[in-house]
């Protein structure tokens, strides 16, 4: 249900291009970068090991865990989906390379989003591995725990903010039909990791740089000798992520994933080991990209509340989505809910930005272009 980023706001412009780089070098065929879906183990450097798990709904398709062998450590980057087949997917992954999951010693998890953390729990609890998250997930995490599931009320609550009640309503009349989660997996880490951490493996270091954006503790771990970046959703090739979409939201997530994203600019330019999508041989051209997008967007926000919209949702109605450029009355309600906080986010940075005013009367917020009198 929660899925990161399935909104598949795709990236304006070409992006750095789906089909550059030799993709997954060492596998036995040669996939097409749109296919990097399919299950299997896939070597894409000596030790690292591109393993993609299925995900319940068709948004993102899949997720890449990453198994890095380096001496007797068996490490994952991300752990995947906690559903029924998950585990064994994982194991006849892993037994190409002659490993069980048994043998995973620790799961660094880029965020806390389920399709990343909640297999980690279940390895821990069935093997008892380590598991390490960015400390800045910590108040997401524990409101989840708190609920008994991921938090709703927050989302709802922005939404109301946004003006649009439409999609509540149909987000409920959907829900009303949705499975129960079958059991909480909200469980703590081993390890809140810090940024700047680095993280000794037997034979290798990683680096934790703390990306807050997609989630307030989104961490990405660089092997700065390799010239590898484990960019979890925080970088993604074919995708914008969502900014902000977690229990508990950061004042600015969008000034925040900004920010994050030139952090990366300031590493070497590394291979691009994704969560979502192929891996690619550059993480600056794709900065770059979503970075041109984020501004694109904002002047596209500006410009529909220049035209009379007033709300996050009558800018967002009034915005294209996905790189297909469709009407947002085309997106699912989950969809539409994505779209309305991923407006409200730009209109807000916009307002911190000086370039637009913002008004409450509860519980709705507008925005206006500032007056001549505030210029
Ligand atoms: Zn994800």
């Amino acid at each position: 249900m929660l899925m990161a980023d399935s909104a598949g706001q795709r990236a304006g412009g070409q992006g750095t291009g789906g089909d550059q780089g030799p993709e997954d070098q060492g596998s036995a065929h040669q996939r097409s970068a749109e296919d990097w879906t399919g299950p299997g183990l896939f070597t894409v450097a000596p030790g690292v090991h591109r393993i993609p798990l299925p995900l319940p709904n068709d948004g993102l398709r899949a997720v890449n865990v990453y198994a890095i062998e380096s001496g007797d450590d068996l490490v994952l980057v991300d752990a995947g989906w906690a559903l029924a087949e998950t585990g064994g997917l994982l194991d006849e992954a892993l037994d190409r390379i002659g490993r069980n999951s048994a043998e995973i010693t620790r799961c660094l998890v880029t965020h806390v989003h389920r399709d990343h953390y909640t297999m980690a729990v279940i390895l821990r609890r069935r093997f008892g591995t380590h598991v390490a998250l960015g400390i800045g997930d910590r108040p997401s995490l524990t409101a989840a725990a708190d609920a008994g599931r991921e938090n709703m009320s927050e989302h709802v609550r922005r939404m109301e903010r946004a003006g649009a009640e439409p999609v509540i309503r149909a987000l409920r009349a959907g829900f009303a039909g949705a499975l129960p989660e079958p059991e909480d997996l909200w469980e703590q880490p081993d390890e809140w990791v810090k940024d700047q951490a680095t993280i000794k493996l037997d034979g290798r270091q990683l680096r934790a740089v703390a990306t807050p954006g997609h989630t307030q503790g989104h961490t990405v771990f660089a092997d700065l000798e390799r010239n590898l970046l484990f960019a979890g959703d925080h970088v993604l090739p074919h995708i914008t992520p969502s900014v902000g979409f977690e229990a508990v939201v950061a004042e600015l997530p969008l000034g925040d994933y900004l920010r994050s994203l030139r952090l990366v600019l300031e590493l070497p330019d590394m291979r691009l080991l994704p969560a979502h999508g192929p891996v690619m041989d550059t993480t600056h051209a794709r900065v770059h990209a979503l970075l041109a997008h984020h501004e694109d967007r904002l002047s596209a926000c500006l410009d529909r509340i220049g035209a009379g919209a007033h709300t996050a949702y009558e800018t967002a109605l009034a915005l294209p989505w996905t790189r297909r450029g469709r009407r947002f009355s085309e997106l699912d309600p989950f969809n539409q809910m994505l779209a309305v906080l991923e407006t409200g986010v730009h209109l807000d940075l916009l307002v911190a930005q000086g370039r637009l005013t913002r008004e409450s009367t509860s519980p709705l917020v507008s925005y206006a272009l500032p007056g001549p009198a505030a210029r």
